[in-house]
């Protein structure tokens, strides 16, 4: 065991400069500092991403669980995804319905099924009967958070922990008004969650720009084939996106306590920490 840890999170590329985020940031910087102590004290990154990802899903000031928006067919379908490093096992639901806690679903996906991605009424079936918690009234549940650019306003956590494990995830509400049926980059493993043995990545923004350059797992590739560093991989994949029209950003850290965040929108709601002395909270 080191005493290397570190952890990043995000709520969303959506946001906007005529907006100010206080209350976002002050949840997340209490959030941080609970990651903080979970990892310092030898918790799985494993635990630590979902334990993050749970409650950015519940806070509802993003456009994940809670503060989750309807399609355009008016209902709240639901995304999330998350990686363990070490075994890259994955799990991941799309389109899920009527679920407080989509990266909980992703996690049993991964932990009590031999598949990585169920989708719909198998998605929802496999929850219940995992006994997830429902939400009793989607009509007063949902709170619609108001994110700046339409729908963005995914959540994520990566994190190292202190035995050098990587691990990530990633949950959403999705694009603002999309269409029935659409699954965007979030659940996709590769696209919108990543963890190896040499990083762990998030992704926010377009997610159909972020399925076309396989964002999370080009981080971990460009370190891999290339030998780029974590933060020259994580800014040269965002430029990708933003080459092809794309905008969105990713949170990332590598297996020797790096954390990078770029991005190519007008801010990022965001909070990076390690052992190395990181503590910040920004949106812009
Ligand atoms: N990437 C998400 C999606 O396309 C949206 C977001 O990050 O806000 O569903």
């Amino acid at each position: 065991m080191s005493s290397t840890w570190a952890l990043a999170l995000h709520g969303g590329a959506g946001a906007i400069a005529e907006r100010a985020y206080k209350r976002e940031e002050e949840h997340m910087a209490a959030l941080l500092d609970r990651g903080s102590a979970m990892l310092a004290r030898g918790e799985s990154a494993l635990d630590v991403v979902t334990a993050m990802a749970e409650e950015l899903e519940a806070c509802g000031l993003h456009v994940a669980g809670k503060g989750a928006a309807p399609n355009a067919a008016g209902v709240v379908e639901l995304d999330a995804s998350l990686m363990d490093g070490p075994t890259r096992a994955a799990g991941a639901v799309a389109a899920l319905r009527g679920f407080v806690s989509p990266v909980r679903a992703a996690r049993a996906v991964m932990e009590h099924t031999p598949h990585v991605l169920l989708v719909g009424e198998g998605a929802s079936e496999f929850a219940a009967a995992q006994g997830l918690e429902r939400v009793a009234d989607p009509k007063t549940y949902y709170v619609a958070a108001e994110s700046g650019l339409p729908g963005s306003g995914t959540i994520g956590a990566v994190a190292l922990d202190t035995n050098g494990r990587l691990a990530a995830a990633t949950s959403t509400g999705g694009l603002g008004g999309k269409m029935h049926g659409r699954v965007g980059d979030a659940p996709i493993i590769g696209s919108g969650t990543w963890a190896d043995e040499r990083a762990a990545i998030s992704c926010t923004g377009l997610g159909e720009y972020f399925m076309r350059v396989n964002a999370a797992a080009d981080v971990s590739a460009r370190i891999a084939y290339a030998g780029q560093s974590l933060e020259k991989a994580g800014a040269d994949v965002i430029a990708d996106v933003r080459k092809l029209g794309g905008y969105g950003g990713l949170i990332a850290v590598d297996a020797k306590g790096n954390v990078t965040a770029p991005f190519a929108s007008q801010g990022m709601k965001r909070g990076l920490a390690s052992s190395a002395g990181l503590r910040e909270v920004k949106t812009f």
